[in-house]
């Protein structure tokens, strides 16, 4: 009676699209009472544009950029030139804004990429350095002028990226993600599950309590570094959680490993879905709840 009662139930999560790799992993899912979601690509759409780039204007050797008049354009095209070299999907959205107006992006050299901080590297013979505070602190960049409008960005729900130029602050620009409209009722539905929900992301605190409010989540862990995420999901075990962690991204395929339970988006890259135990083929959060609840129904019949 058991591997029938497995073999329905994982045949009904296939019409729902919620594809379950073995019975094993519909037994663990029963006891499951945290969910941890990253934020990008799987709260949200993953797909995120420029919406505003402001030009630092009190320090001195910005404004006299500035006062070029083609302040915003040079400063605009040195950026995207650097994030060309860049896989991210901040960098996409960079890229796609410069060449839609027009811009015509020089090759970077000596591009480095510090993972959950940003970039470095060289264009047009300058030193060009994007990414959050603690990579413009990592290099003696100061961000005060700008802290203002940063913040402002990030209690919008929008991801402010700090541009320095010779390590000047030079503008920061601010990337929004759409929330993928199924993530607020699903996680609504994981709440009345009794489940707990937790957003995990390397964005930064006020940007991801932005989001986790409109999403309304139990709680919020940000700042956190790509090799971070897996100590994240250890920390929740070892208050005995017993942890679905549900990702999309090359930097969620350990944390997916150490979960309970792994979840992955169908969208998302193929090393994240190797190391889930579930993959949602909609690509959207609504067959998490789903497929917690079809494991307790399954695990009820077979005893
Ligand atoms: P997420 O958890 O949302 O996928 P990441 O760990 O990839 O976030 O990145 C965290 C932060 O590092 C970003 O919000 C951004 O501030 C910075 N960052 C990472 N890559 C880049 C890049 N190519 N350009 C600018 N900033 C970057
Ligand atoms: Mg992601």
């Amino acid at each position: 009676a058991v591997p029938t009662a497995v073999m329905v139930a994982t045949g009904r999560g296939a019409n729902y699209g919620i594809l379950i790799k073995g019975g094993e992993a519909l037994q663990r899912l029963e006891n499951i009472d945290t969910i941890v979601l990253d934020k990008t690509g799987t709260i949200t759409a993953g797909r995120p544009v420029v919406t505003d780039f402001v030009l630092a204007t009190r320090d001195s050797d910005a404004a006299r950029i500035q006062s070029t008049g083609l302040a915003e354009d040079h400063v605009l095209r040195v950026t995207a030139a650097l994030e060309r070299a860049s896989e991210h999907p901040l960098a996409e959205a960079v890229v796609q804004y410069a060449t839609g107006r027009g811009l015509n992006l020089p090759r970077a050299q000596e591009f480095e990429s510090f993972p959950g901080l940003g970039v470095v590297g060289v264009v047009d013979g300058g030193t060009v350095l994007i990414g959050n505070p603690a990579l413009m602190k990592k290099h003696g960049v100061t961000v005060e002028a700008m802290n203002e409008i940063a913040e402002r960005m990030s209690e919008e729900g929008k991801t402010p990226l700090w541009i320095a130029i010779e390590n000047k602050l030079a503008a920061v620009l601010a990337v929004a993600d759409t929330i993928k409209p199924s993530s607020i009722e699903a996680v609504r539905r994981m709440r009345a599950d009794g489940l707990r929900v937790v957003m995990l992301t390397g964005d930064n605190e006020r940007t991801a309590h932005a989001i986790a409010r409109r999403v309304g989540v139990d709680k919020v862990i940000a700042g956190v570094l790509p090799a971070g995420k897996v100590d994240a999901v250890k920390r929740l075990q070892a208050e005995h959680r017993v942890v679905a962690m549900v990702g999309d991204g090359v930097n969620d395929a350990p944390a997916l490993a150490q979960a309970d339970v792994g979840l992955t988006m169908a969208s998302g890259a193929d090393i994240a879905m190797e190391a889930g135990d579930v993959t949602l083929m909609r690509s959207d959060l609504t067959g998490v709840a789903a497929a917690v609840i079809l494991s307790r129904g399954t695990m009820r019949v077979i005893r």
